[in-house]
C-alpha cells in the first residue's frame, strides 16, 4: 500500500504553501496550492548552449565532483559493471564509470533536453529522455543512483518501488536528498537553499527515507549527512539568505544571473561564513543534523 499522506500535521508555512508532515511515513510534503510535477520547468534547468547548469569556470569544479561521485559509486561494491542513474545531468558521472571503472552499462535518465543531447551527442552515453516511471527496462543493474533527484518528484514512493524491482539482487542503491532535519533548517526556515520550493515537492528526513527503503525490501548500508559537494555551501547560502532577507542571490549569480550592486555584500558575506560552516557541518558529520542525507542501501538477495 503506498503511503496517501491523509494524516498530518504542519511543519512549515511559506508564502501560502504548506510542508505538511505525513503522520505515517514521515515524508514532508508539500501541499496541493504548488504541488505537482511539471516537467517543463526543467527545459531551462540546464543552459541550451553548453548542456550546463553554470559558467566554464564552475562547470568544471561540478566535473571534479561527479569524477569523485563516480569513485564513490565504484566504491560501494567493486565488481559491480551495471548502473542505472536517475536523473544523471550531464553525464559526467556515468562517462567517468566508463572510462575508468570498468563499467560496461552505464545508463541515465534525463528529462532535460540540453543535458540530455550533452550526454547522448558528447559523451555517447545511453540516455533515456523520460520519467522512470514511463521507461521499460528489460535488465536490472548492480547500482542505481539518485543524486539530488527524489525530493523532485511526484511519487518517490512509486521511484523506490520501481527501483527494487530494477536491482540486481544484493545491488547497492545510492540515494542523496537535502536533510529536512539539517540544522540550518532548523536556524533560517524559509532561507534554506535546500527548500527550493519551485522544484522539490517532498522533504526526507534520515528516518523517513530509512522506512521508506526497508518497507521495500532494503537493507540500510550506510547513513551520511555529510557531503564535500553541498554541505557547506548550502548552509552558507542559507545563512547570506536569512542575514541578508534575500533569496540565493549568490547561488544565481554563479547561475549566470546579471550581477548586481548586492553580490558584493553577499559575497562578503558569503566568504566570512563559508569557513564556519565548513567547521560547523564538519563536527556534524556523524548526526542527524548534516545538510544532506547520503544513504546506501542493499537489496536483500
Ligand atoms: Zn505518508
Amino acid at each position: 500500500m503506498i503511503c496517501c499522506h491523509e494524516k498530518y500535521e504542519v511543519a512549515m508555512e511559506i508564502s501560502g504553501a504548506e510542508l505538511r508532515r505525513c503522520r505515517d511515513c514521515g515524508l514532508v510534503v508539500v501541499s496541493q496550492k504548488i504541488r505537482g510535477f511539471a516537467p517543463e520547468i526543467y527545459q531551462d534547468y540546464y543552459q541550451e548552449d553548453t548542456g550546463g547548469r553554470f559558467g566554464a569556470g564552475i562547470e568544471c569544479v561540478v566535473k571534479a565532483f561527479r569524477f569523485v561521485r563516480a569513485l564513490k559509486i565504484f566504491l560501494l561494491k567493486s565488481d559491480s559493471r551495471s548502473i542505472l542513474d536517475i536523473g544523471s545531468g550531464r553525464g559526467w558521472t556515468l562517462y567517468f564509470l566508463k572510462k575508468y571503472f570498468h563499467y560496461e552499462t552505464a545508463v541515465g535518465t534525463q528529462i532535460s533536453l540540453p543535458a540530455y543531447r550533452f550526454s547522448r551527442e558528447k559523451l555517447r552515453l545511453e540516455i533515456y529522455n523520460r520519467d522512470l516511471l514511463a521507461i521499460d527496462f528489460s535488465r536490472t543493474f548492480d547500482v542505481i543512483s539518485l543524486w539530488h533527484i527524489l525530493e523532485h518528484v511526484n511519487q518517490p514512493e512509486e521511484y523506490v518501488e520501481k527501483i527494487s524491482q530494477l536491482l540486481s539482487d544484493n545491488g547497492r542503491l545510492l540515494i542523496e536528498v537535502p536533510n529536512f532535519n539539517a540544522w540550518s533548517r532548523r536556524l533560517v526556515e524559509k532561507y534554506w537553499l535546500g527548500l527550493d520550493l519551485k522544484h522539490h515537492l517532498t522533504f526526507f528526513t534520515p528516518a523517513a527515507l530509512s522506512a521508506l527503503l526497508l518497507k521495500y525490501g532494503f537493507k540500510i548500508e550506510k547513513i551520511r549527512t555529510f557531503s564535500l559537494e553541498y554541505s557547506t555551501f548550502t548552509s552558507t547560502q542559507s545563512l547570506v539568505n536569512f542575514i541578508s532577507g534575500s533569496q540565493d542571490c549568490f547561488f544565481c549569480w554563479l547561475g549566470g544571473e546579471k550581477f548586481g550592486p548586492k553580490i558584493y555584500l553577499h559575497t562578503l558575506l558569503f566568504v566570512l561564513l563559508f569557513p564556519l560552516c565548513f567547521l560547523v557541518n564538519l563536527i556534524l558529520y556523524f548526526f542527524d543534523w548534516g545538510e544532506v542525507i547520503t544513504i546506501v542501501a542493499q537489496k536483500n538477495g
